[in-house]
């Protein structure tokens, strides 16, 4: 980690694009892309390819995402000739022997500590920063999330290129550079996630429908 008075400098004017060139050229291989397969990583993952060929993204990878999510993870990987990183909690087996089966039921909150946040600080450990997709129109949680912010839940520095985009500018700029998307996004998801808790739904309703659950914890603290 660098010195933590690190003066993070105000981009919010910048584009997203160079938001992302900012990051790379600042942090080098200490920054890497959180990559959750959403069209706004799509975007992402074209402006960090763009900017370093040999850029770092990594996937939380929980065991309990859909097939097309493990597809186009395959379809990036060949696109950019890259490797993504995958981080893994338990597995389901070890999950369930020591909280029972289907513990997302039950606690979705400690399920995704288990399965979310736990491989997160693995994959967050060594970075100086994260490269994130989040918008500030997704969520009051995420509402003053700013392009370049101090991560004071996971103590490293936290950029969101997108945060000032909404969702028709996600997809002019996916269907402009006819970058690869999920596929469930033209199913009525509007957000993917795990298949026990995504449901079809426009913005982040169908994460964890009908509970009072709105996140897994992984950007809570942005607001
Ligand atoms: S989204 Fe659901 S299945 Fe996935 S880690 Fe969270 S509670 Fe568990």
């Amino acid at each position: 980690m660098p010195e933590v008075s690190l003066q993070l400098p105000d981009l919010e004017e910048a584009t997203a694009a160079e938001v992302v060139a900012w990051a790379v050229e600042t942090f080098g291989q200490q920054v890497a892309l959180a990559c959750s397969f959403q069209k706004e990583e799509s975007v992402l993952l074209e402006y960090l390819y763009r900017a370093d060929p040999n850029g770092r993204a990594f996937a939380l990878d929980t065991d309990l995402l859909f097939p097309e999510t493990y597809d186009l993870l395959a379809t990036v990987e060949a696109r950019y000739s890259t490797t993504i990183e995958r981080w893994r909690g338990p597995t389901l087996q070890e999950q369930a022997a020591e909280h029972g089966d289907e513990l997302w039921k039950r606690e979705p909150s400690l399920c995704c500590a288990i399965r979310k946040i736990g491989p997160l600080k693995q994959g967050l450990s060594g970075l100086d920063a994260w490269i994130t997709g989040i918008r500030r129109e997704q969520s009051p949680a995420r509402a003053t999330a700013k392009k370049v912010e101090w991560d004071e839940q996971f103590g490293l520095v936290k950029i969101n290129p997108l945060a000032d985009w909404d969702d028709k500018d996600v997809w002019r700029e996916v269907h402009k550079l006819s970058l690869p998307y999920h596929p469930l996004h033209d199913q009525g998801f509007a957000s993917i996630g795990c298949v026990p808790c995504t449901r079809p739904g426009e913005g982040r309703e169908g994460r964890w429908a009908g509970t009072d659950k709105v996140e897994c914890g992984l950007h809570q603290e942005a607001a």
